[in-house]
């Protein structure tokens, strides 16, 4: 059976490696005589599993112990409300970064809670860019929540903002694990799983220790950070399949070399897209300002949207499958997670050139 040309923006692309051991344990898990999703999730064989993707995700990030690795479920746009409800205190005021529709739809749901504050935006600019320029924060400042990679956009923060003195909140539900990250410089991280991580139905949150103390005691017991933390993300059934996923994809990130060997093979997979688009003389052309660009999702257009349909009509006949842009940006997008194999974007890459020869 040949791999589909998957460019889906999420979810996406998983190794086929992940895949095929994932299938070859799908009746009798390590000989339990059971699949993964009908072990108990209190029994020995998950907490197994549960630890394992704790201590992957630790070991490959490089987070510190004063750091606490939950496993929710409700997706990144849960984060959007439990971000403000466990941080976002009396007489404070959320900061947010505005790069592009999950940034706003974060600053949304903050709204709902308390103050908000917008430190800088990229909006009037069709989210082209990356605001790193004058950032402003407020008084009272509880965070700054940023977006790090622009899932719509193509865009990406290069350099995460320094020196800030309130606690970096950052969304990065499509590339967390696709490139060298300092935790430290952050208060709280999150991702929805189907990006980079695995597959949906997880939500990865890693959190400074310090933090859980803002969480009040009004707040819905589901919607605490305390409640995750304290009971290692067991306090009820957690999503057993997708951790067990996520679990393999971490050992096939460690297998191929970490983080650094996966950054590099990221920079290479952009780069030849990217160089198709630059080398093109204006054929395609690029969303994203060019020191914003993304490295896990290519976004461009072509120059009329006659030649954009027939580009992605001819491109679906070849077996390319979800490069259409997002339905609020238009245009072509093509998205290239850590599992996208090198030899697809090379084909894509190639089909760019053969399609603007021919028009
Ligand atoms: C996909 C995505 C989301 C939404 O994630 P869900 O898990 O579907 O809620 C939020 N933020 C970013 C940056 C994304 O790419």
């Amino acid at each position: 059976m040949n791999r589909a040309l998957n460019f889906n923006a999420g979810p996406a692309v998983l190794p086929e490696t992940v895949l095929r051991e994932a299938e070859k344990n799908w009746l009798n898990f390590n000989h339990t005589g059971m699949a993964v999703m009908e072990l108990s999730h209190r029994n020995k064989e998950y907490e197994t599993i549960h630890e394992q993707a704790k201590l992957l995700l630790r070991e490959l990030l490089s987070i510190p112990d004063s750091y606490e690795v939950l496993f929710l479920q409700g997706g990144a746009s849960l984060q959007f409300s439990m971000v403000p409800m466990n941080l976002l205190t009396e007489g404070k005021t959320g900061n947010y970064i505005l790069t592009g529709v999950w940034a706003e739809k974060a600053l949304k749901e903050a709204e709902k809670v308390g103050n908000t504050f917008i430190s800088a935006s990229s909006k009037h600019q069709q989210y082209q860019s990356i605001p790193t320029e004058n950032i402003e924060v407020s008084e009272d400042a509880a965070y700054l929540h940023l977006t790090s990679n622009n899932t719509i956009y193509g865009t990406q923060w290069q350099q995460f903002p320094g020196n800030i003195g309130i606690p970096l909140i950052a969304d990065m539900s499509s590339d967390l694990l696709s490139r060298k990250l300092t935790i430290e410089n952050f208060g709280i991280i999150y991702a929805g799983a189907q990006k980079n991580l695995g597959p949906s139905g997880v939500t990865v949150v890693i959190i400074q220790k310090e933090l859980l103390s803002r969480s009040g005691n009004h707040l819905p017991t589901m919607l605490n950070y305390n409640t995750y933390a304290d009971h290692n993300s067991l306090y009820n059934t957690p999503p057993t399949l997708a951790i067990y996923l996520l679990k393999l994809v971490l050992e096939w990130a460690k297998e191929l070399g970490g983080i650094s060997v996966i950054e590099k093979r990221n920079i290479e997979k952009a780069k030849i897209l990217y160089d198709a688009i630059d080398c093109s003389e204006g054929f395609y052309l690029g969303h994203s300002e060019k020191e914003s660009r993304s490295k896990m999702n290519v976004t461009f257009n072509l120059t009329d949207d006659e030649t954009a349909k027939s580009f992605l009509h001819q491109a679906k006949e070849e077996g390319f499958i979800g490069l259409n842009g997002h339905r609020s940006v238009g245009g072509c997008r093509a998205s290239i997670y850590n599992a996208m194999p090198v030899e697809h974007v090379i084909q894509l890459a190639e089909f760019m050139k053969k399609f603007r020869k021919y028009n």
